[in-house]
């Protein structure tokens, strides 16, 4: 099982970092040929226009449409950008992996970009870093809330496709990270 993790731009080593500290086999991702040769993909947080712009250059862009719907993806902040059905303020191109609609920005500029819990199921808590973070608007019916912060959806999944509006790649936990290996590892429902 190799997990990819798309590497056009943004905050790339600290996922390839927590997948390798769980023993994943985990590599960059910067053209057709390297995502061809994983089996789930990991889009981090980053610029998303910068990212559509470098996928859409170098071929990528047309194969992720297809990726999407067959392999386990899990967008970060620009990358759950990237995933979302629809993209608001402004609106703007997508894999539409899952039917949630997004607002970029969302909380204001870079100086309101904050740290604080969010809710993971069973009580838990997990540290999340949320940088210039999109927020969710809608969830389709289809779609699961797996974890929440002060009571609105920040990381949710439908089918194979799951987006997160925040980092959790630049805390300690590894906790995110094991699950999503853990989900790439269950065969997929029929
Ligand atoms: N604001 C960025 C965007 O719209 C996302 C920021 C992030 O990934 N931390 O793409």
């Amino acid at each position: 099982m190799r997990i990819g993790v798309l590497s056009l731009q943004g905050a790339v080593e600290p996922h390839l970092k927590k997948l390798k500290a769980l023993n994943a086999d985990a590599c960059e991702v910067r053209n057709v040929p390297e995502l061809q040769a994983c089996d789930a993909l990991i889009l981090p947080g980053g610029e998303s226009t910068a990212m559509i712009h470098l996928a859409k250059q170098n071929g990528l862009w047309n194969v992720l449409l297809n990726y999407v719907k067959a392999k386990p993806t899990w967008g970060i902040c620009a990358g759950a950008i990237l995933l979302a059905k629809e993209v608001s303020h402004p609106r703007q191109d997508s894999l539409n992996a899952l039917d949630v609609a997004i607002e970029r920005n969302a909380f204001g500029r870079q100086a309101d970009s904050f740290i604080d819990k969010v809710d993971w199921g069973n009580g838990q808590k997990v540290e999340a870093f949320f940088i210039r973070a999109p927020r969710i608007q809608r969830v389709g019916a289809g779609v699961t809330v797996l974890g929440s912060w002060r009571g609105e959806p920040v990381i949710v999944e439908e089918g194979l496709a799951r987006i997160s509006t925040f980092h959790p790649e630049l805390t300690e936990e590894l906790t995110l990270h094991r699950d999503f290996l853990e989900k790439c590892q269950r065969p997929p429902s029929p």
